[in-house]
């Protein structure tokens, strides 16, 4: 036992790769970052309804992490399908998951070893996989990011608004350094919004991309460059074509940091004459978009019509 304590801090990996976003971040200290159906299960030990969450079905490659530390929890190898309407995996990273008996006596109530936040439940003996295991967990406890276990060490990851998300997705993912990107919705009230509910705009929604990058290879300055220099950082009703509150620009800061250079680089801007309507807004939870969203100009061959690139700096 003390040795695999002892290994625990190696072991736990944050999936936004910086240590400062495991600050105060304890079940019984909510950020305010979280909506109610979120804070219910992460800090009161609810249970989401079956097959309503984002993750059941989600079969890409990459890690789960815990949505309120962003410790690494569980790699897609292990997910699987049991058709009980939770994601299920067979094994967890090691260390990352601690079990104690739950308070009906009879499950064993799983949580995230490094917060506390509550995961769902374990399941042994059942013969899914040859592991025999079933980590039952509420999506609304996880975050994937579509990155392996073994790259999130060196990454760090950044959230952009501006416009449509396909364009911004498609300038992002050829840039030096990124690891991965995908396209979601972030800063409304709703949770797991879909298109169609922030097309209607009733969720407070914006459209967004979440950005994971090599910290080896760039950093988030040149990622928010290049955020401002392929779009429009002046227009106030939407991005280009594309107008109404879902479009507006914004860079969702994760820490202190990124919106220190964030408000320099707009600084900078303002500075050549760009009358800069980006928000920066805390970063709250990142929803992943459907499937036929992501990557969508590479898989359609075609090239974005709202965004082009523009050095301004
Ligand atoms: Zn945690």
């Amino acid at each position: 036992m003390k040795k695999i304590l002892f290994f625990l801090p190696l072991l736990m990996l944050s999936c936004t790769g910086k240590s400062q976003h495991m600050e105060n971040r304890t079940p019984n200290a909510p950020q305010g970052r979280f909506l109610p159906e979120e804070s219910r299960v992460l800090f009161q030990k609810g249970t989401e309804r079956p097959f309503s969450g984002l993750y059941e079905k989600l079969e890409a490659e990459g890690t789960y992490c815990c949505k309120n530390c962003g410790t690494a929890l569980y790699q897609s190898s292990t997910k699987f399908d049991a058709g009980c309407g939770w994601p299920s995996f067979d094994d967890e990273v090691p260390g990352a998951v601690r079990r104690q008996t739950d308070a009906d006596g009879r499950r064993t109530e799983i949580l995230c070893a490094n917060c506390d936040a509550h995961l769902g439940h374990v399941f042994l003996g059942e013969g899914f996989t040859p592991k025999n295991t079933r980590h039952c967990v509420n999506s609304v406890s996880l975050d994937f990011l579509p990155v392996s276990l073994s790259a999130i060490e060196t990454s760090e990851t950044a959230i952009f608004a501006g416009g449509c998300f396909w364009g911004v997705e498609h300038y992002f993912l050829q840039a030096p350094g990124v690891l991965a990107t995908e396209v979601g919705y972030i800063g409304g009230h709703k949770a797991s919004p879909t298109y169609r509910e922030v097309c209607a705009h009733t969720t407070g929604h914006l459209e967004a991309t979440r950005v994971v990058f090599d910290t080896t290879k760039t950093n988030f300055e040149e990622m928010a460059k290049l955020f401002f220099n392929i779009h429009d950082p002046t227009q106030t009703d939407g991005q280009g074509p594309d107008l109404g509150d879902q479009y507006l620009s914004a860079i969702f800061y994760l820490d202190d940091e990124q919106r220190v250079v964030s408000e320099r680089l707009i600084g900078q801007l303002r500075a050549k004459g760009y009358d800069v309507a980006t928000e920066l807004r805390p970063a709250s939870t990142f929803w992943r978009a459907e499937d036929y969203h992501q990557q969508y100009y590479e898989h359609k061959g075609t090239q974005p019509y709202c965004h082009a690139f523009k050095n301004k700096f």
